[in-house]
């Protein structure tokens, strides 16, 4: 990719902090030695990831480690229907962390890929919290809401509102963006209304950003749109 798909905070502290390079847009090409490895060859790659011929660089390595990305472990739901999000991997939840189960909650790195553990508290409690509700509560004939992007964000979570179960004050959208972008309005629509909007700067791919809405704002007359424009 031509940026990280990590932390800033992390690229900063693993590599600038020890002098090691990055080269981004670069792939494996060739790997050398038959009892252990020996060495590899890196090429560039242009803009649709086909490598740039002599483009080379050779390295004598013992070791090449692969960071292939991270994919939500939900094995464990194999056996149920569970509507899944073909982007973040793992299952379709609602604003209180409620799949299309009755009483099954998903949150954490099963849920989307966290950057931060903190987020992860914060979302767990969250979930548990909407548990608690769900066994306090009636919760019968929830009527939902989708929760529309436009081609700027790769992914939001919750991908569904339940709107007749809004039991917090605001709703917190979590999402990612598609590509860096160096200033943009974040917008949340409904009915073409901007019901919240917010300004942010540098985003990038590897960083979760988040929106909340307050529960007034929200009406059952329209789906949800999350729209990040570039200004
Ligand atoms: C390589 C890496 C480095 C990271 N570094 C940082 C960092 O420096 N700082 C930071 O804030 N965040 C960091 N994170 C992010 C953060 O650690 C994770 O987001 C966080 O640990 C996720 O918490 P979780 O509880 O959702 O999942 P996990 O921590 O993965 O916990 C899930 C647990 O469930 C268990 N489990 C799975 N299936 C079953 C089953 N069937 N029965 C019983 N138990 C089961 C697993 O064994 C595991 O212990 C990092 C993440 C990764 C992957």
């Amino acid at each position: 990719m031509p940026f990280s798909n990590g932390l800033t905070r992390n690229v900063v502290q693993c590599l600038h902090d020890f002098d090691i390079p990055l080269y981004l847009s670069h792939t494996v090409t060739d790997i050398r030695g038959k009892e252990k490895l020996e060495g590899i060859t890196i090429q560039e790659v242009d803009e649709k990831f086909q490598v740039i011929p002599n483009t080379e660089k050779s390295f004598d390595v013992d070791t090449l480690l692969l960071s292939v990305g991270l994919i939500p472990d939900v094995t464990l739901f194999d056996s149920l229907t569970l509507e899944i999000d073909p982007i973040t991997k793992s299952v379709v939840v609602d604003q209180n962390y409620e799949t299309n189960i009755p009483g099954l909650f998903a949150c954490g790195n099963s849920l989307h890929v966290h950057d931060l553990v903190d987020e992860v508290s914060i979302e767990s409690k969250k979930a548990g919290e909407a548990a608690i509700r769900y066994l306090s509560f009636n919760h019968q004939n929830k009527k939902t809401l989708l929760v529309e992007k436009n081609e700027n964000v790769r992914y939001v979570v919750p991908q569904t509102i339940a709107y007749n179960q809004l039991e917090v004050e605001h709703i917190e959208l979590s999402f990612r963006v598609t590509k860096k972008i160096s200033a943009a309005t974040i917008q949340v629509l409904q009915n073409n209304e901007v019901i919240q909007t917010k300004k942010a700067r540098y985003l990038v791919p590897a960083e979760m950003l988040r929106i909340t809405v307050p529960k007034d704002k929200i009406t059952g007359q329209s789906n949800l749109v999350l729209a990040v424009k570039e200004v």
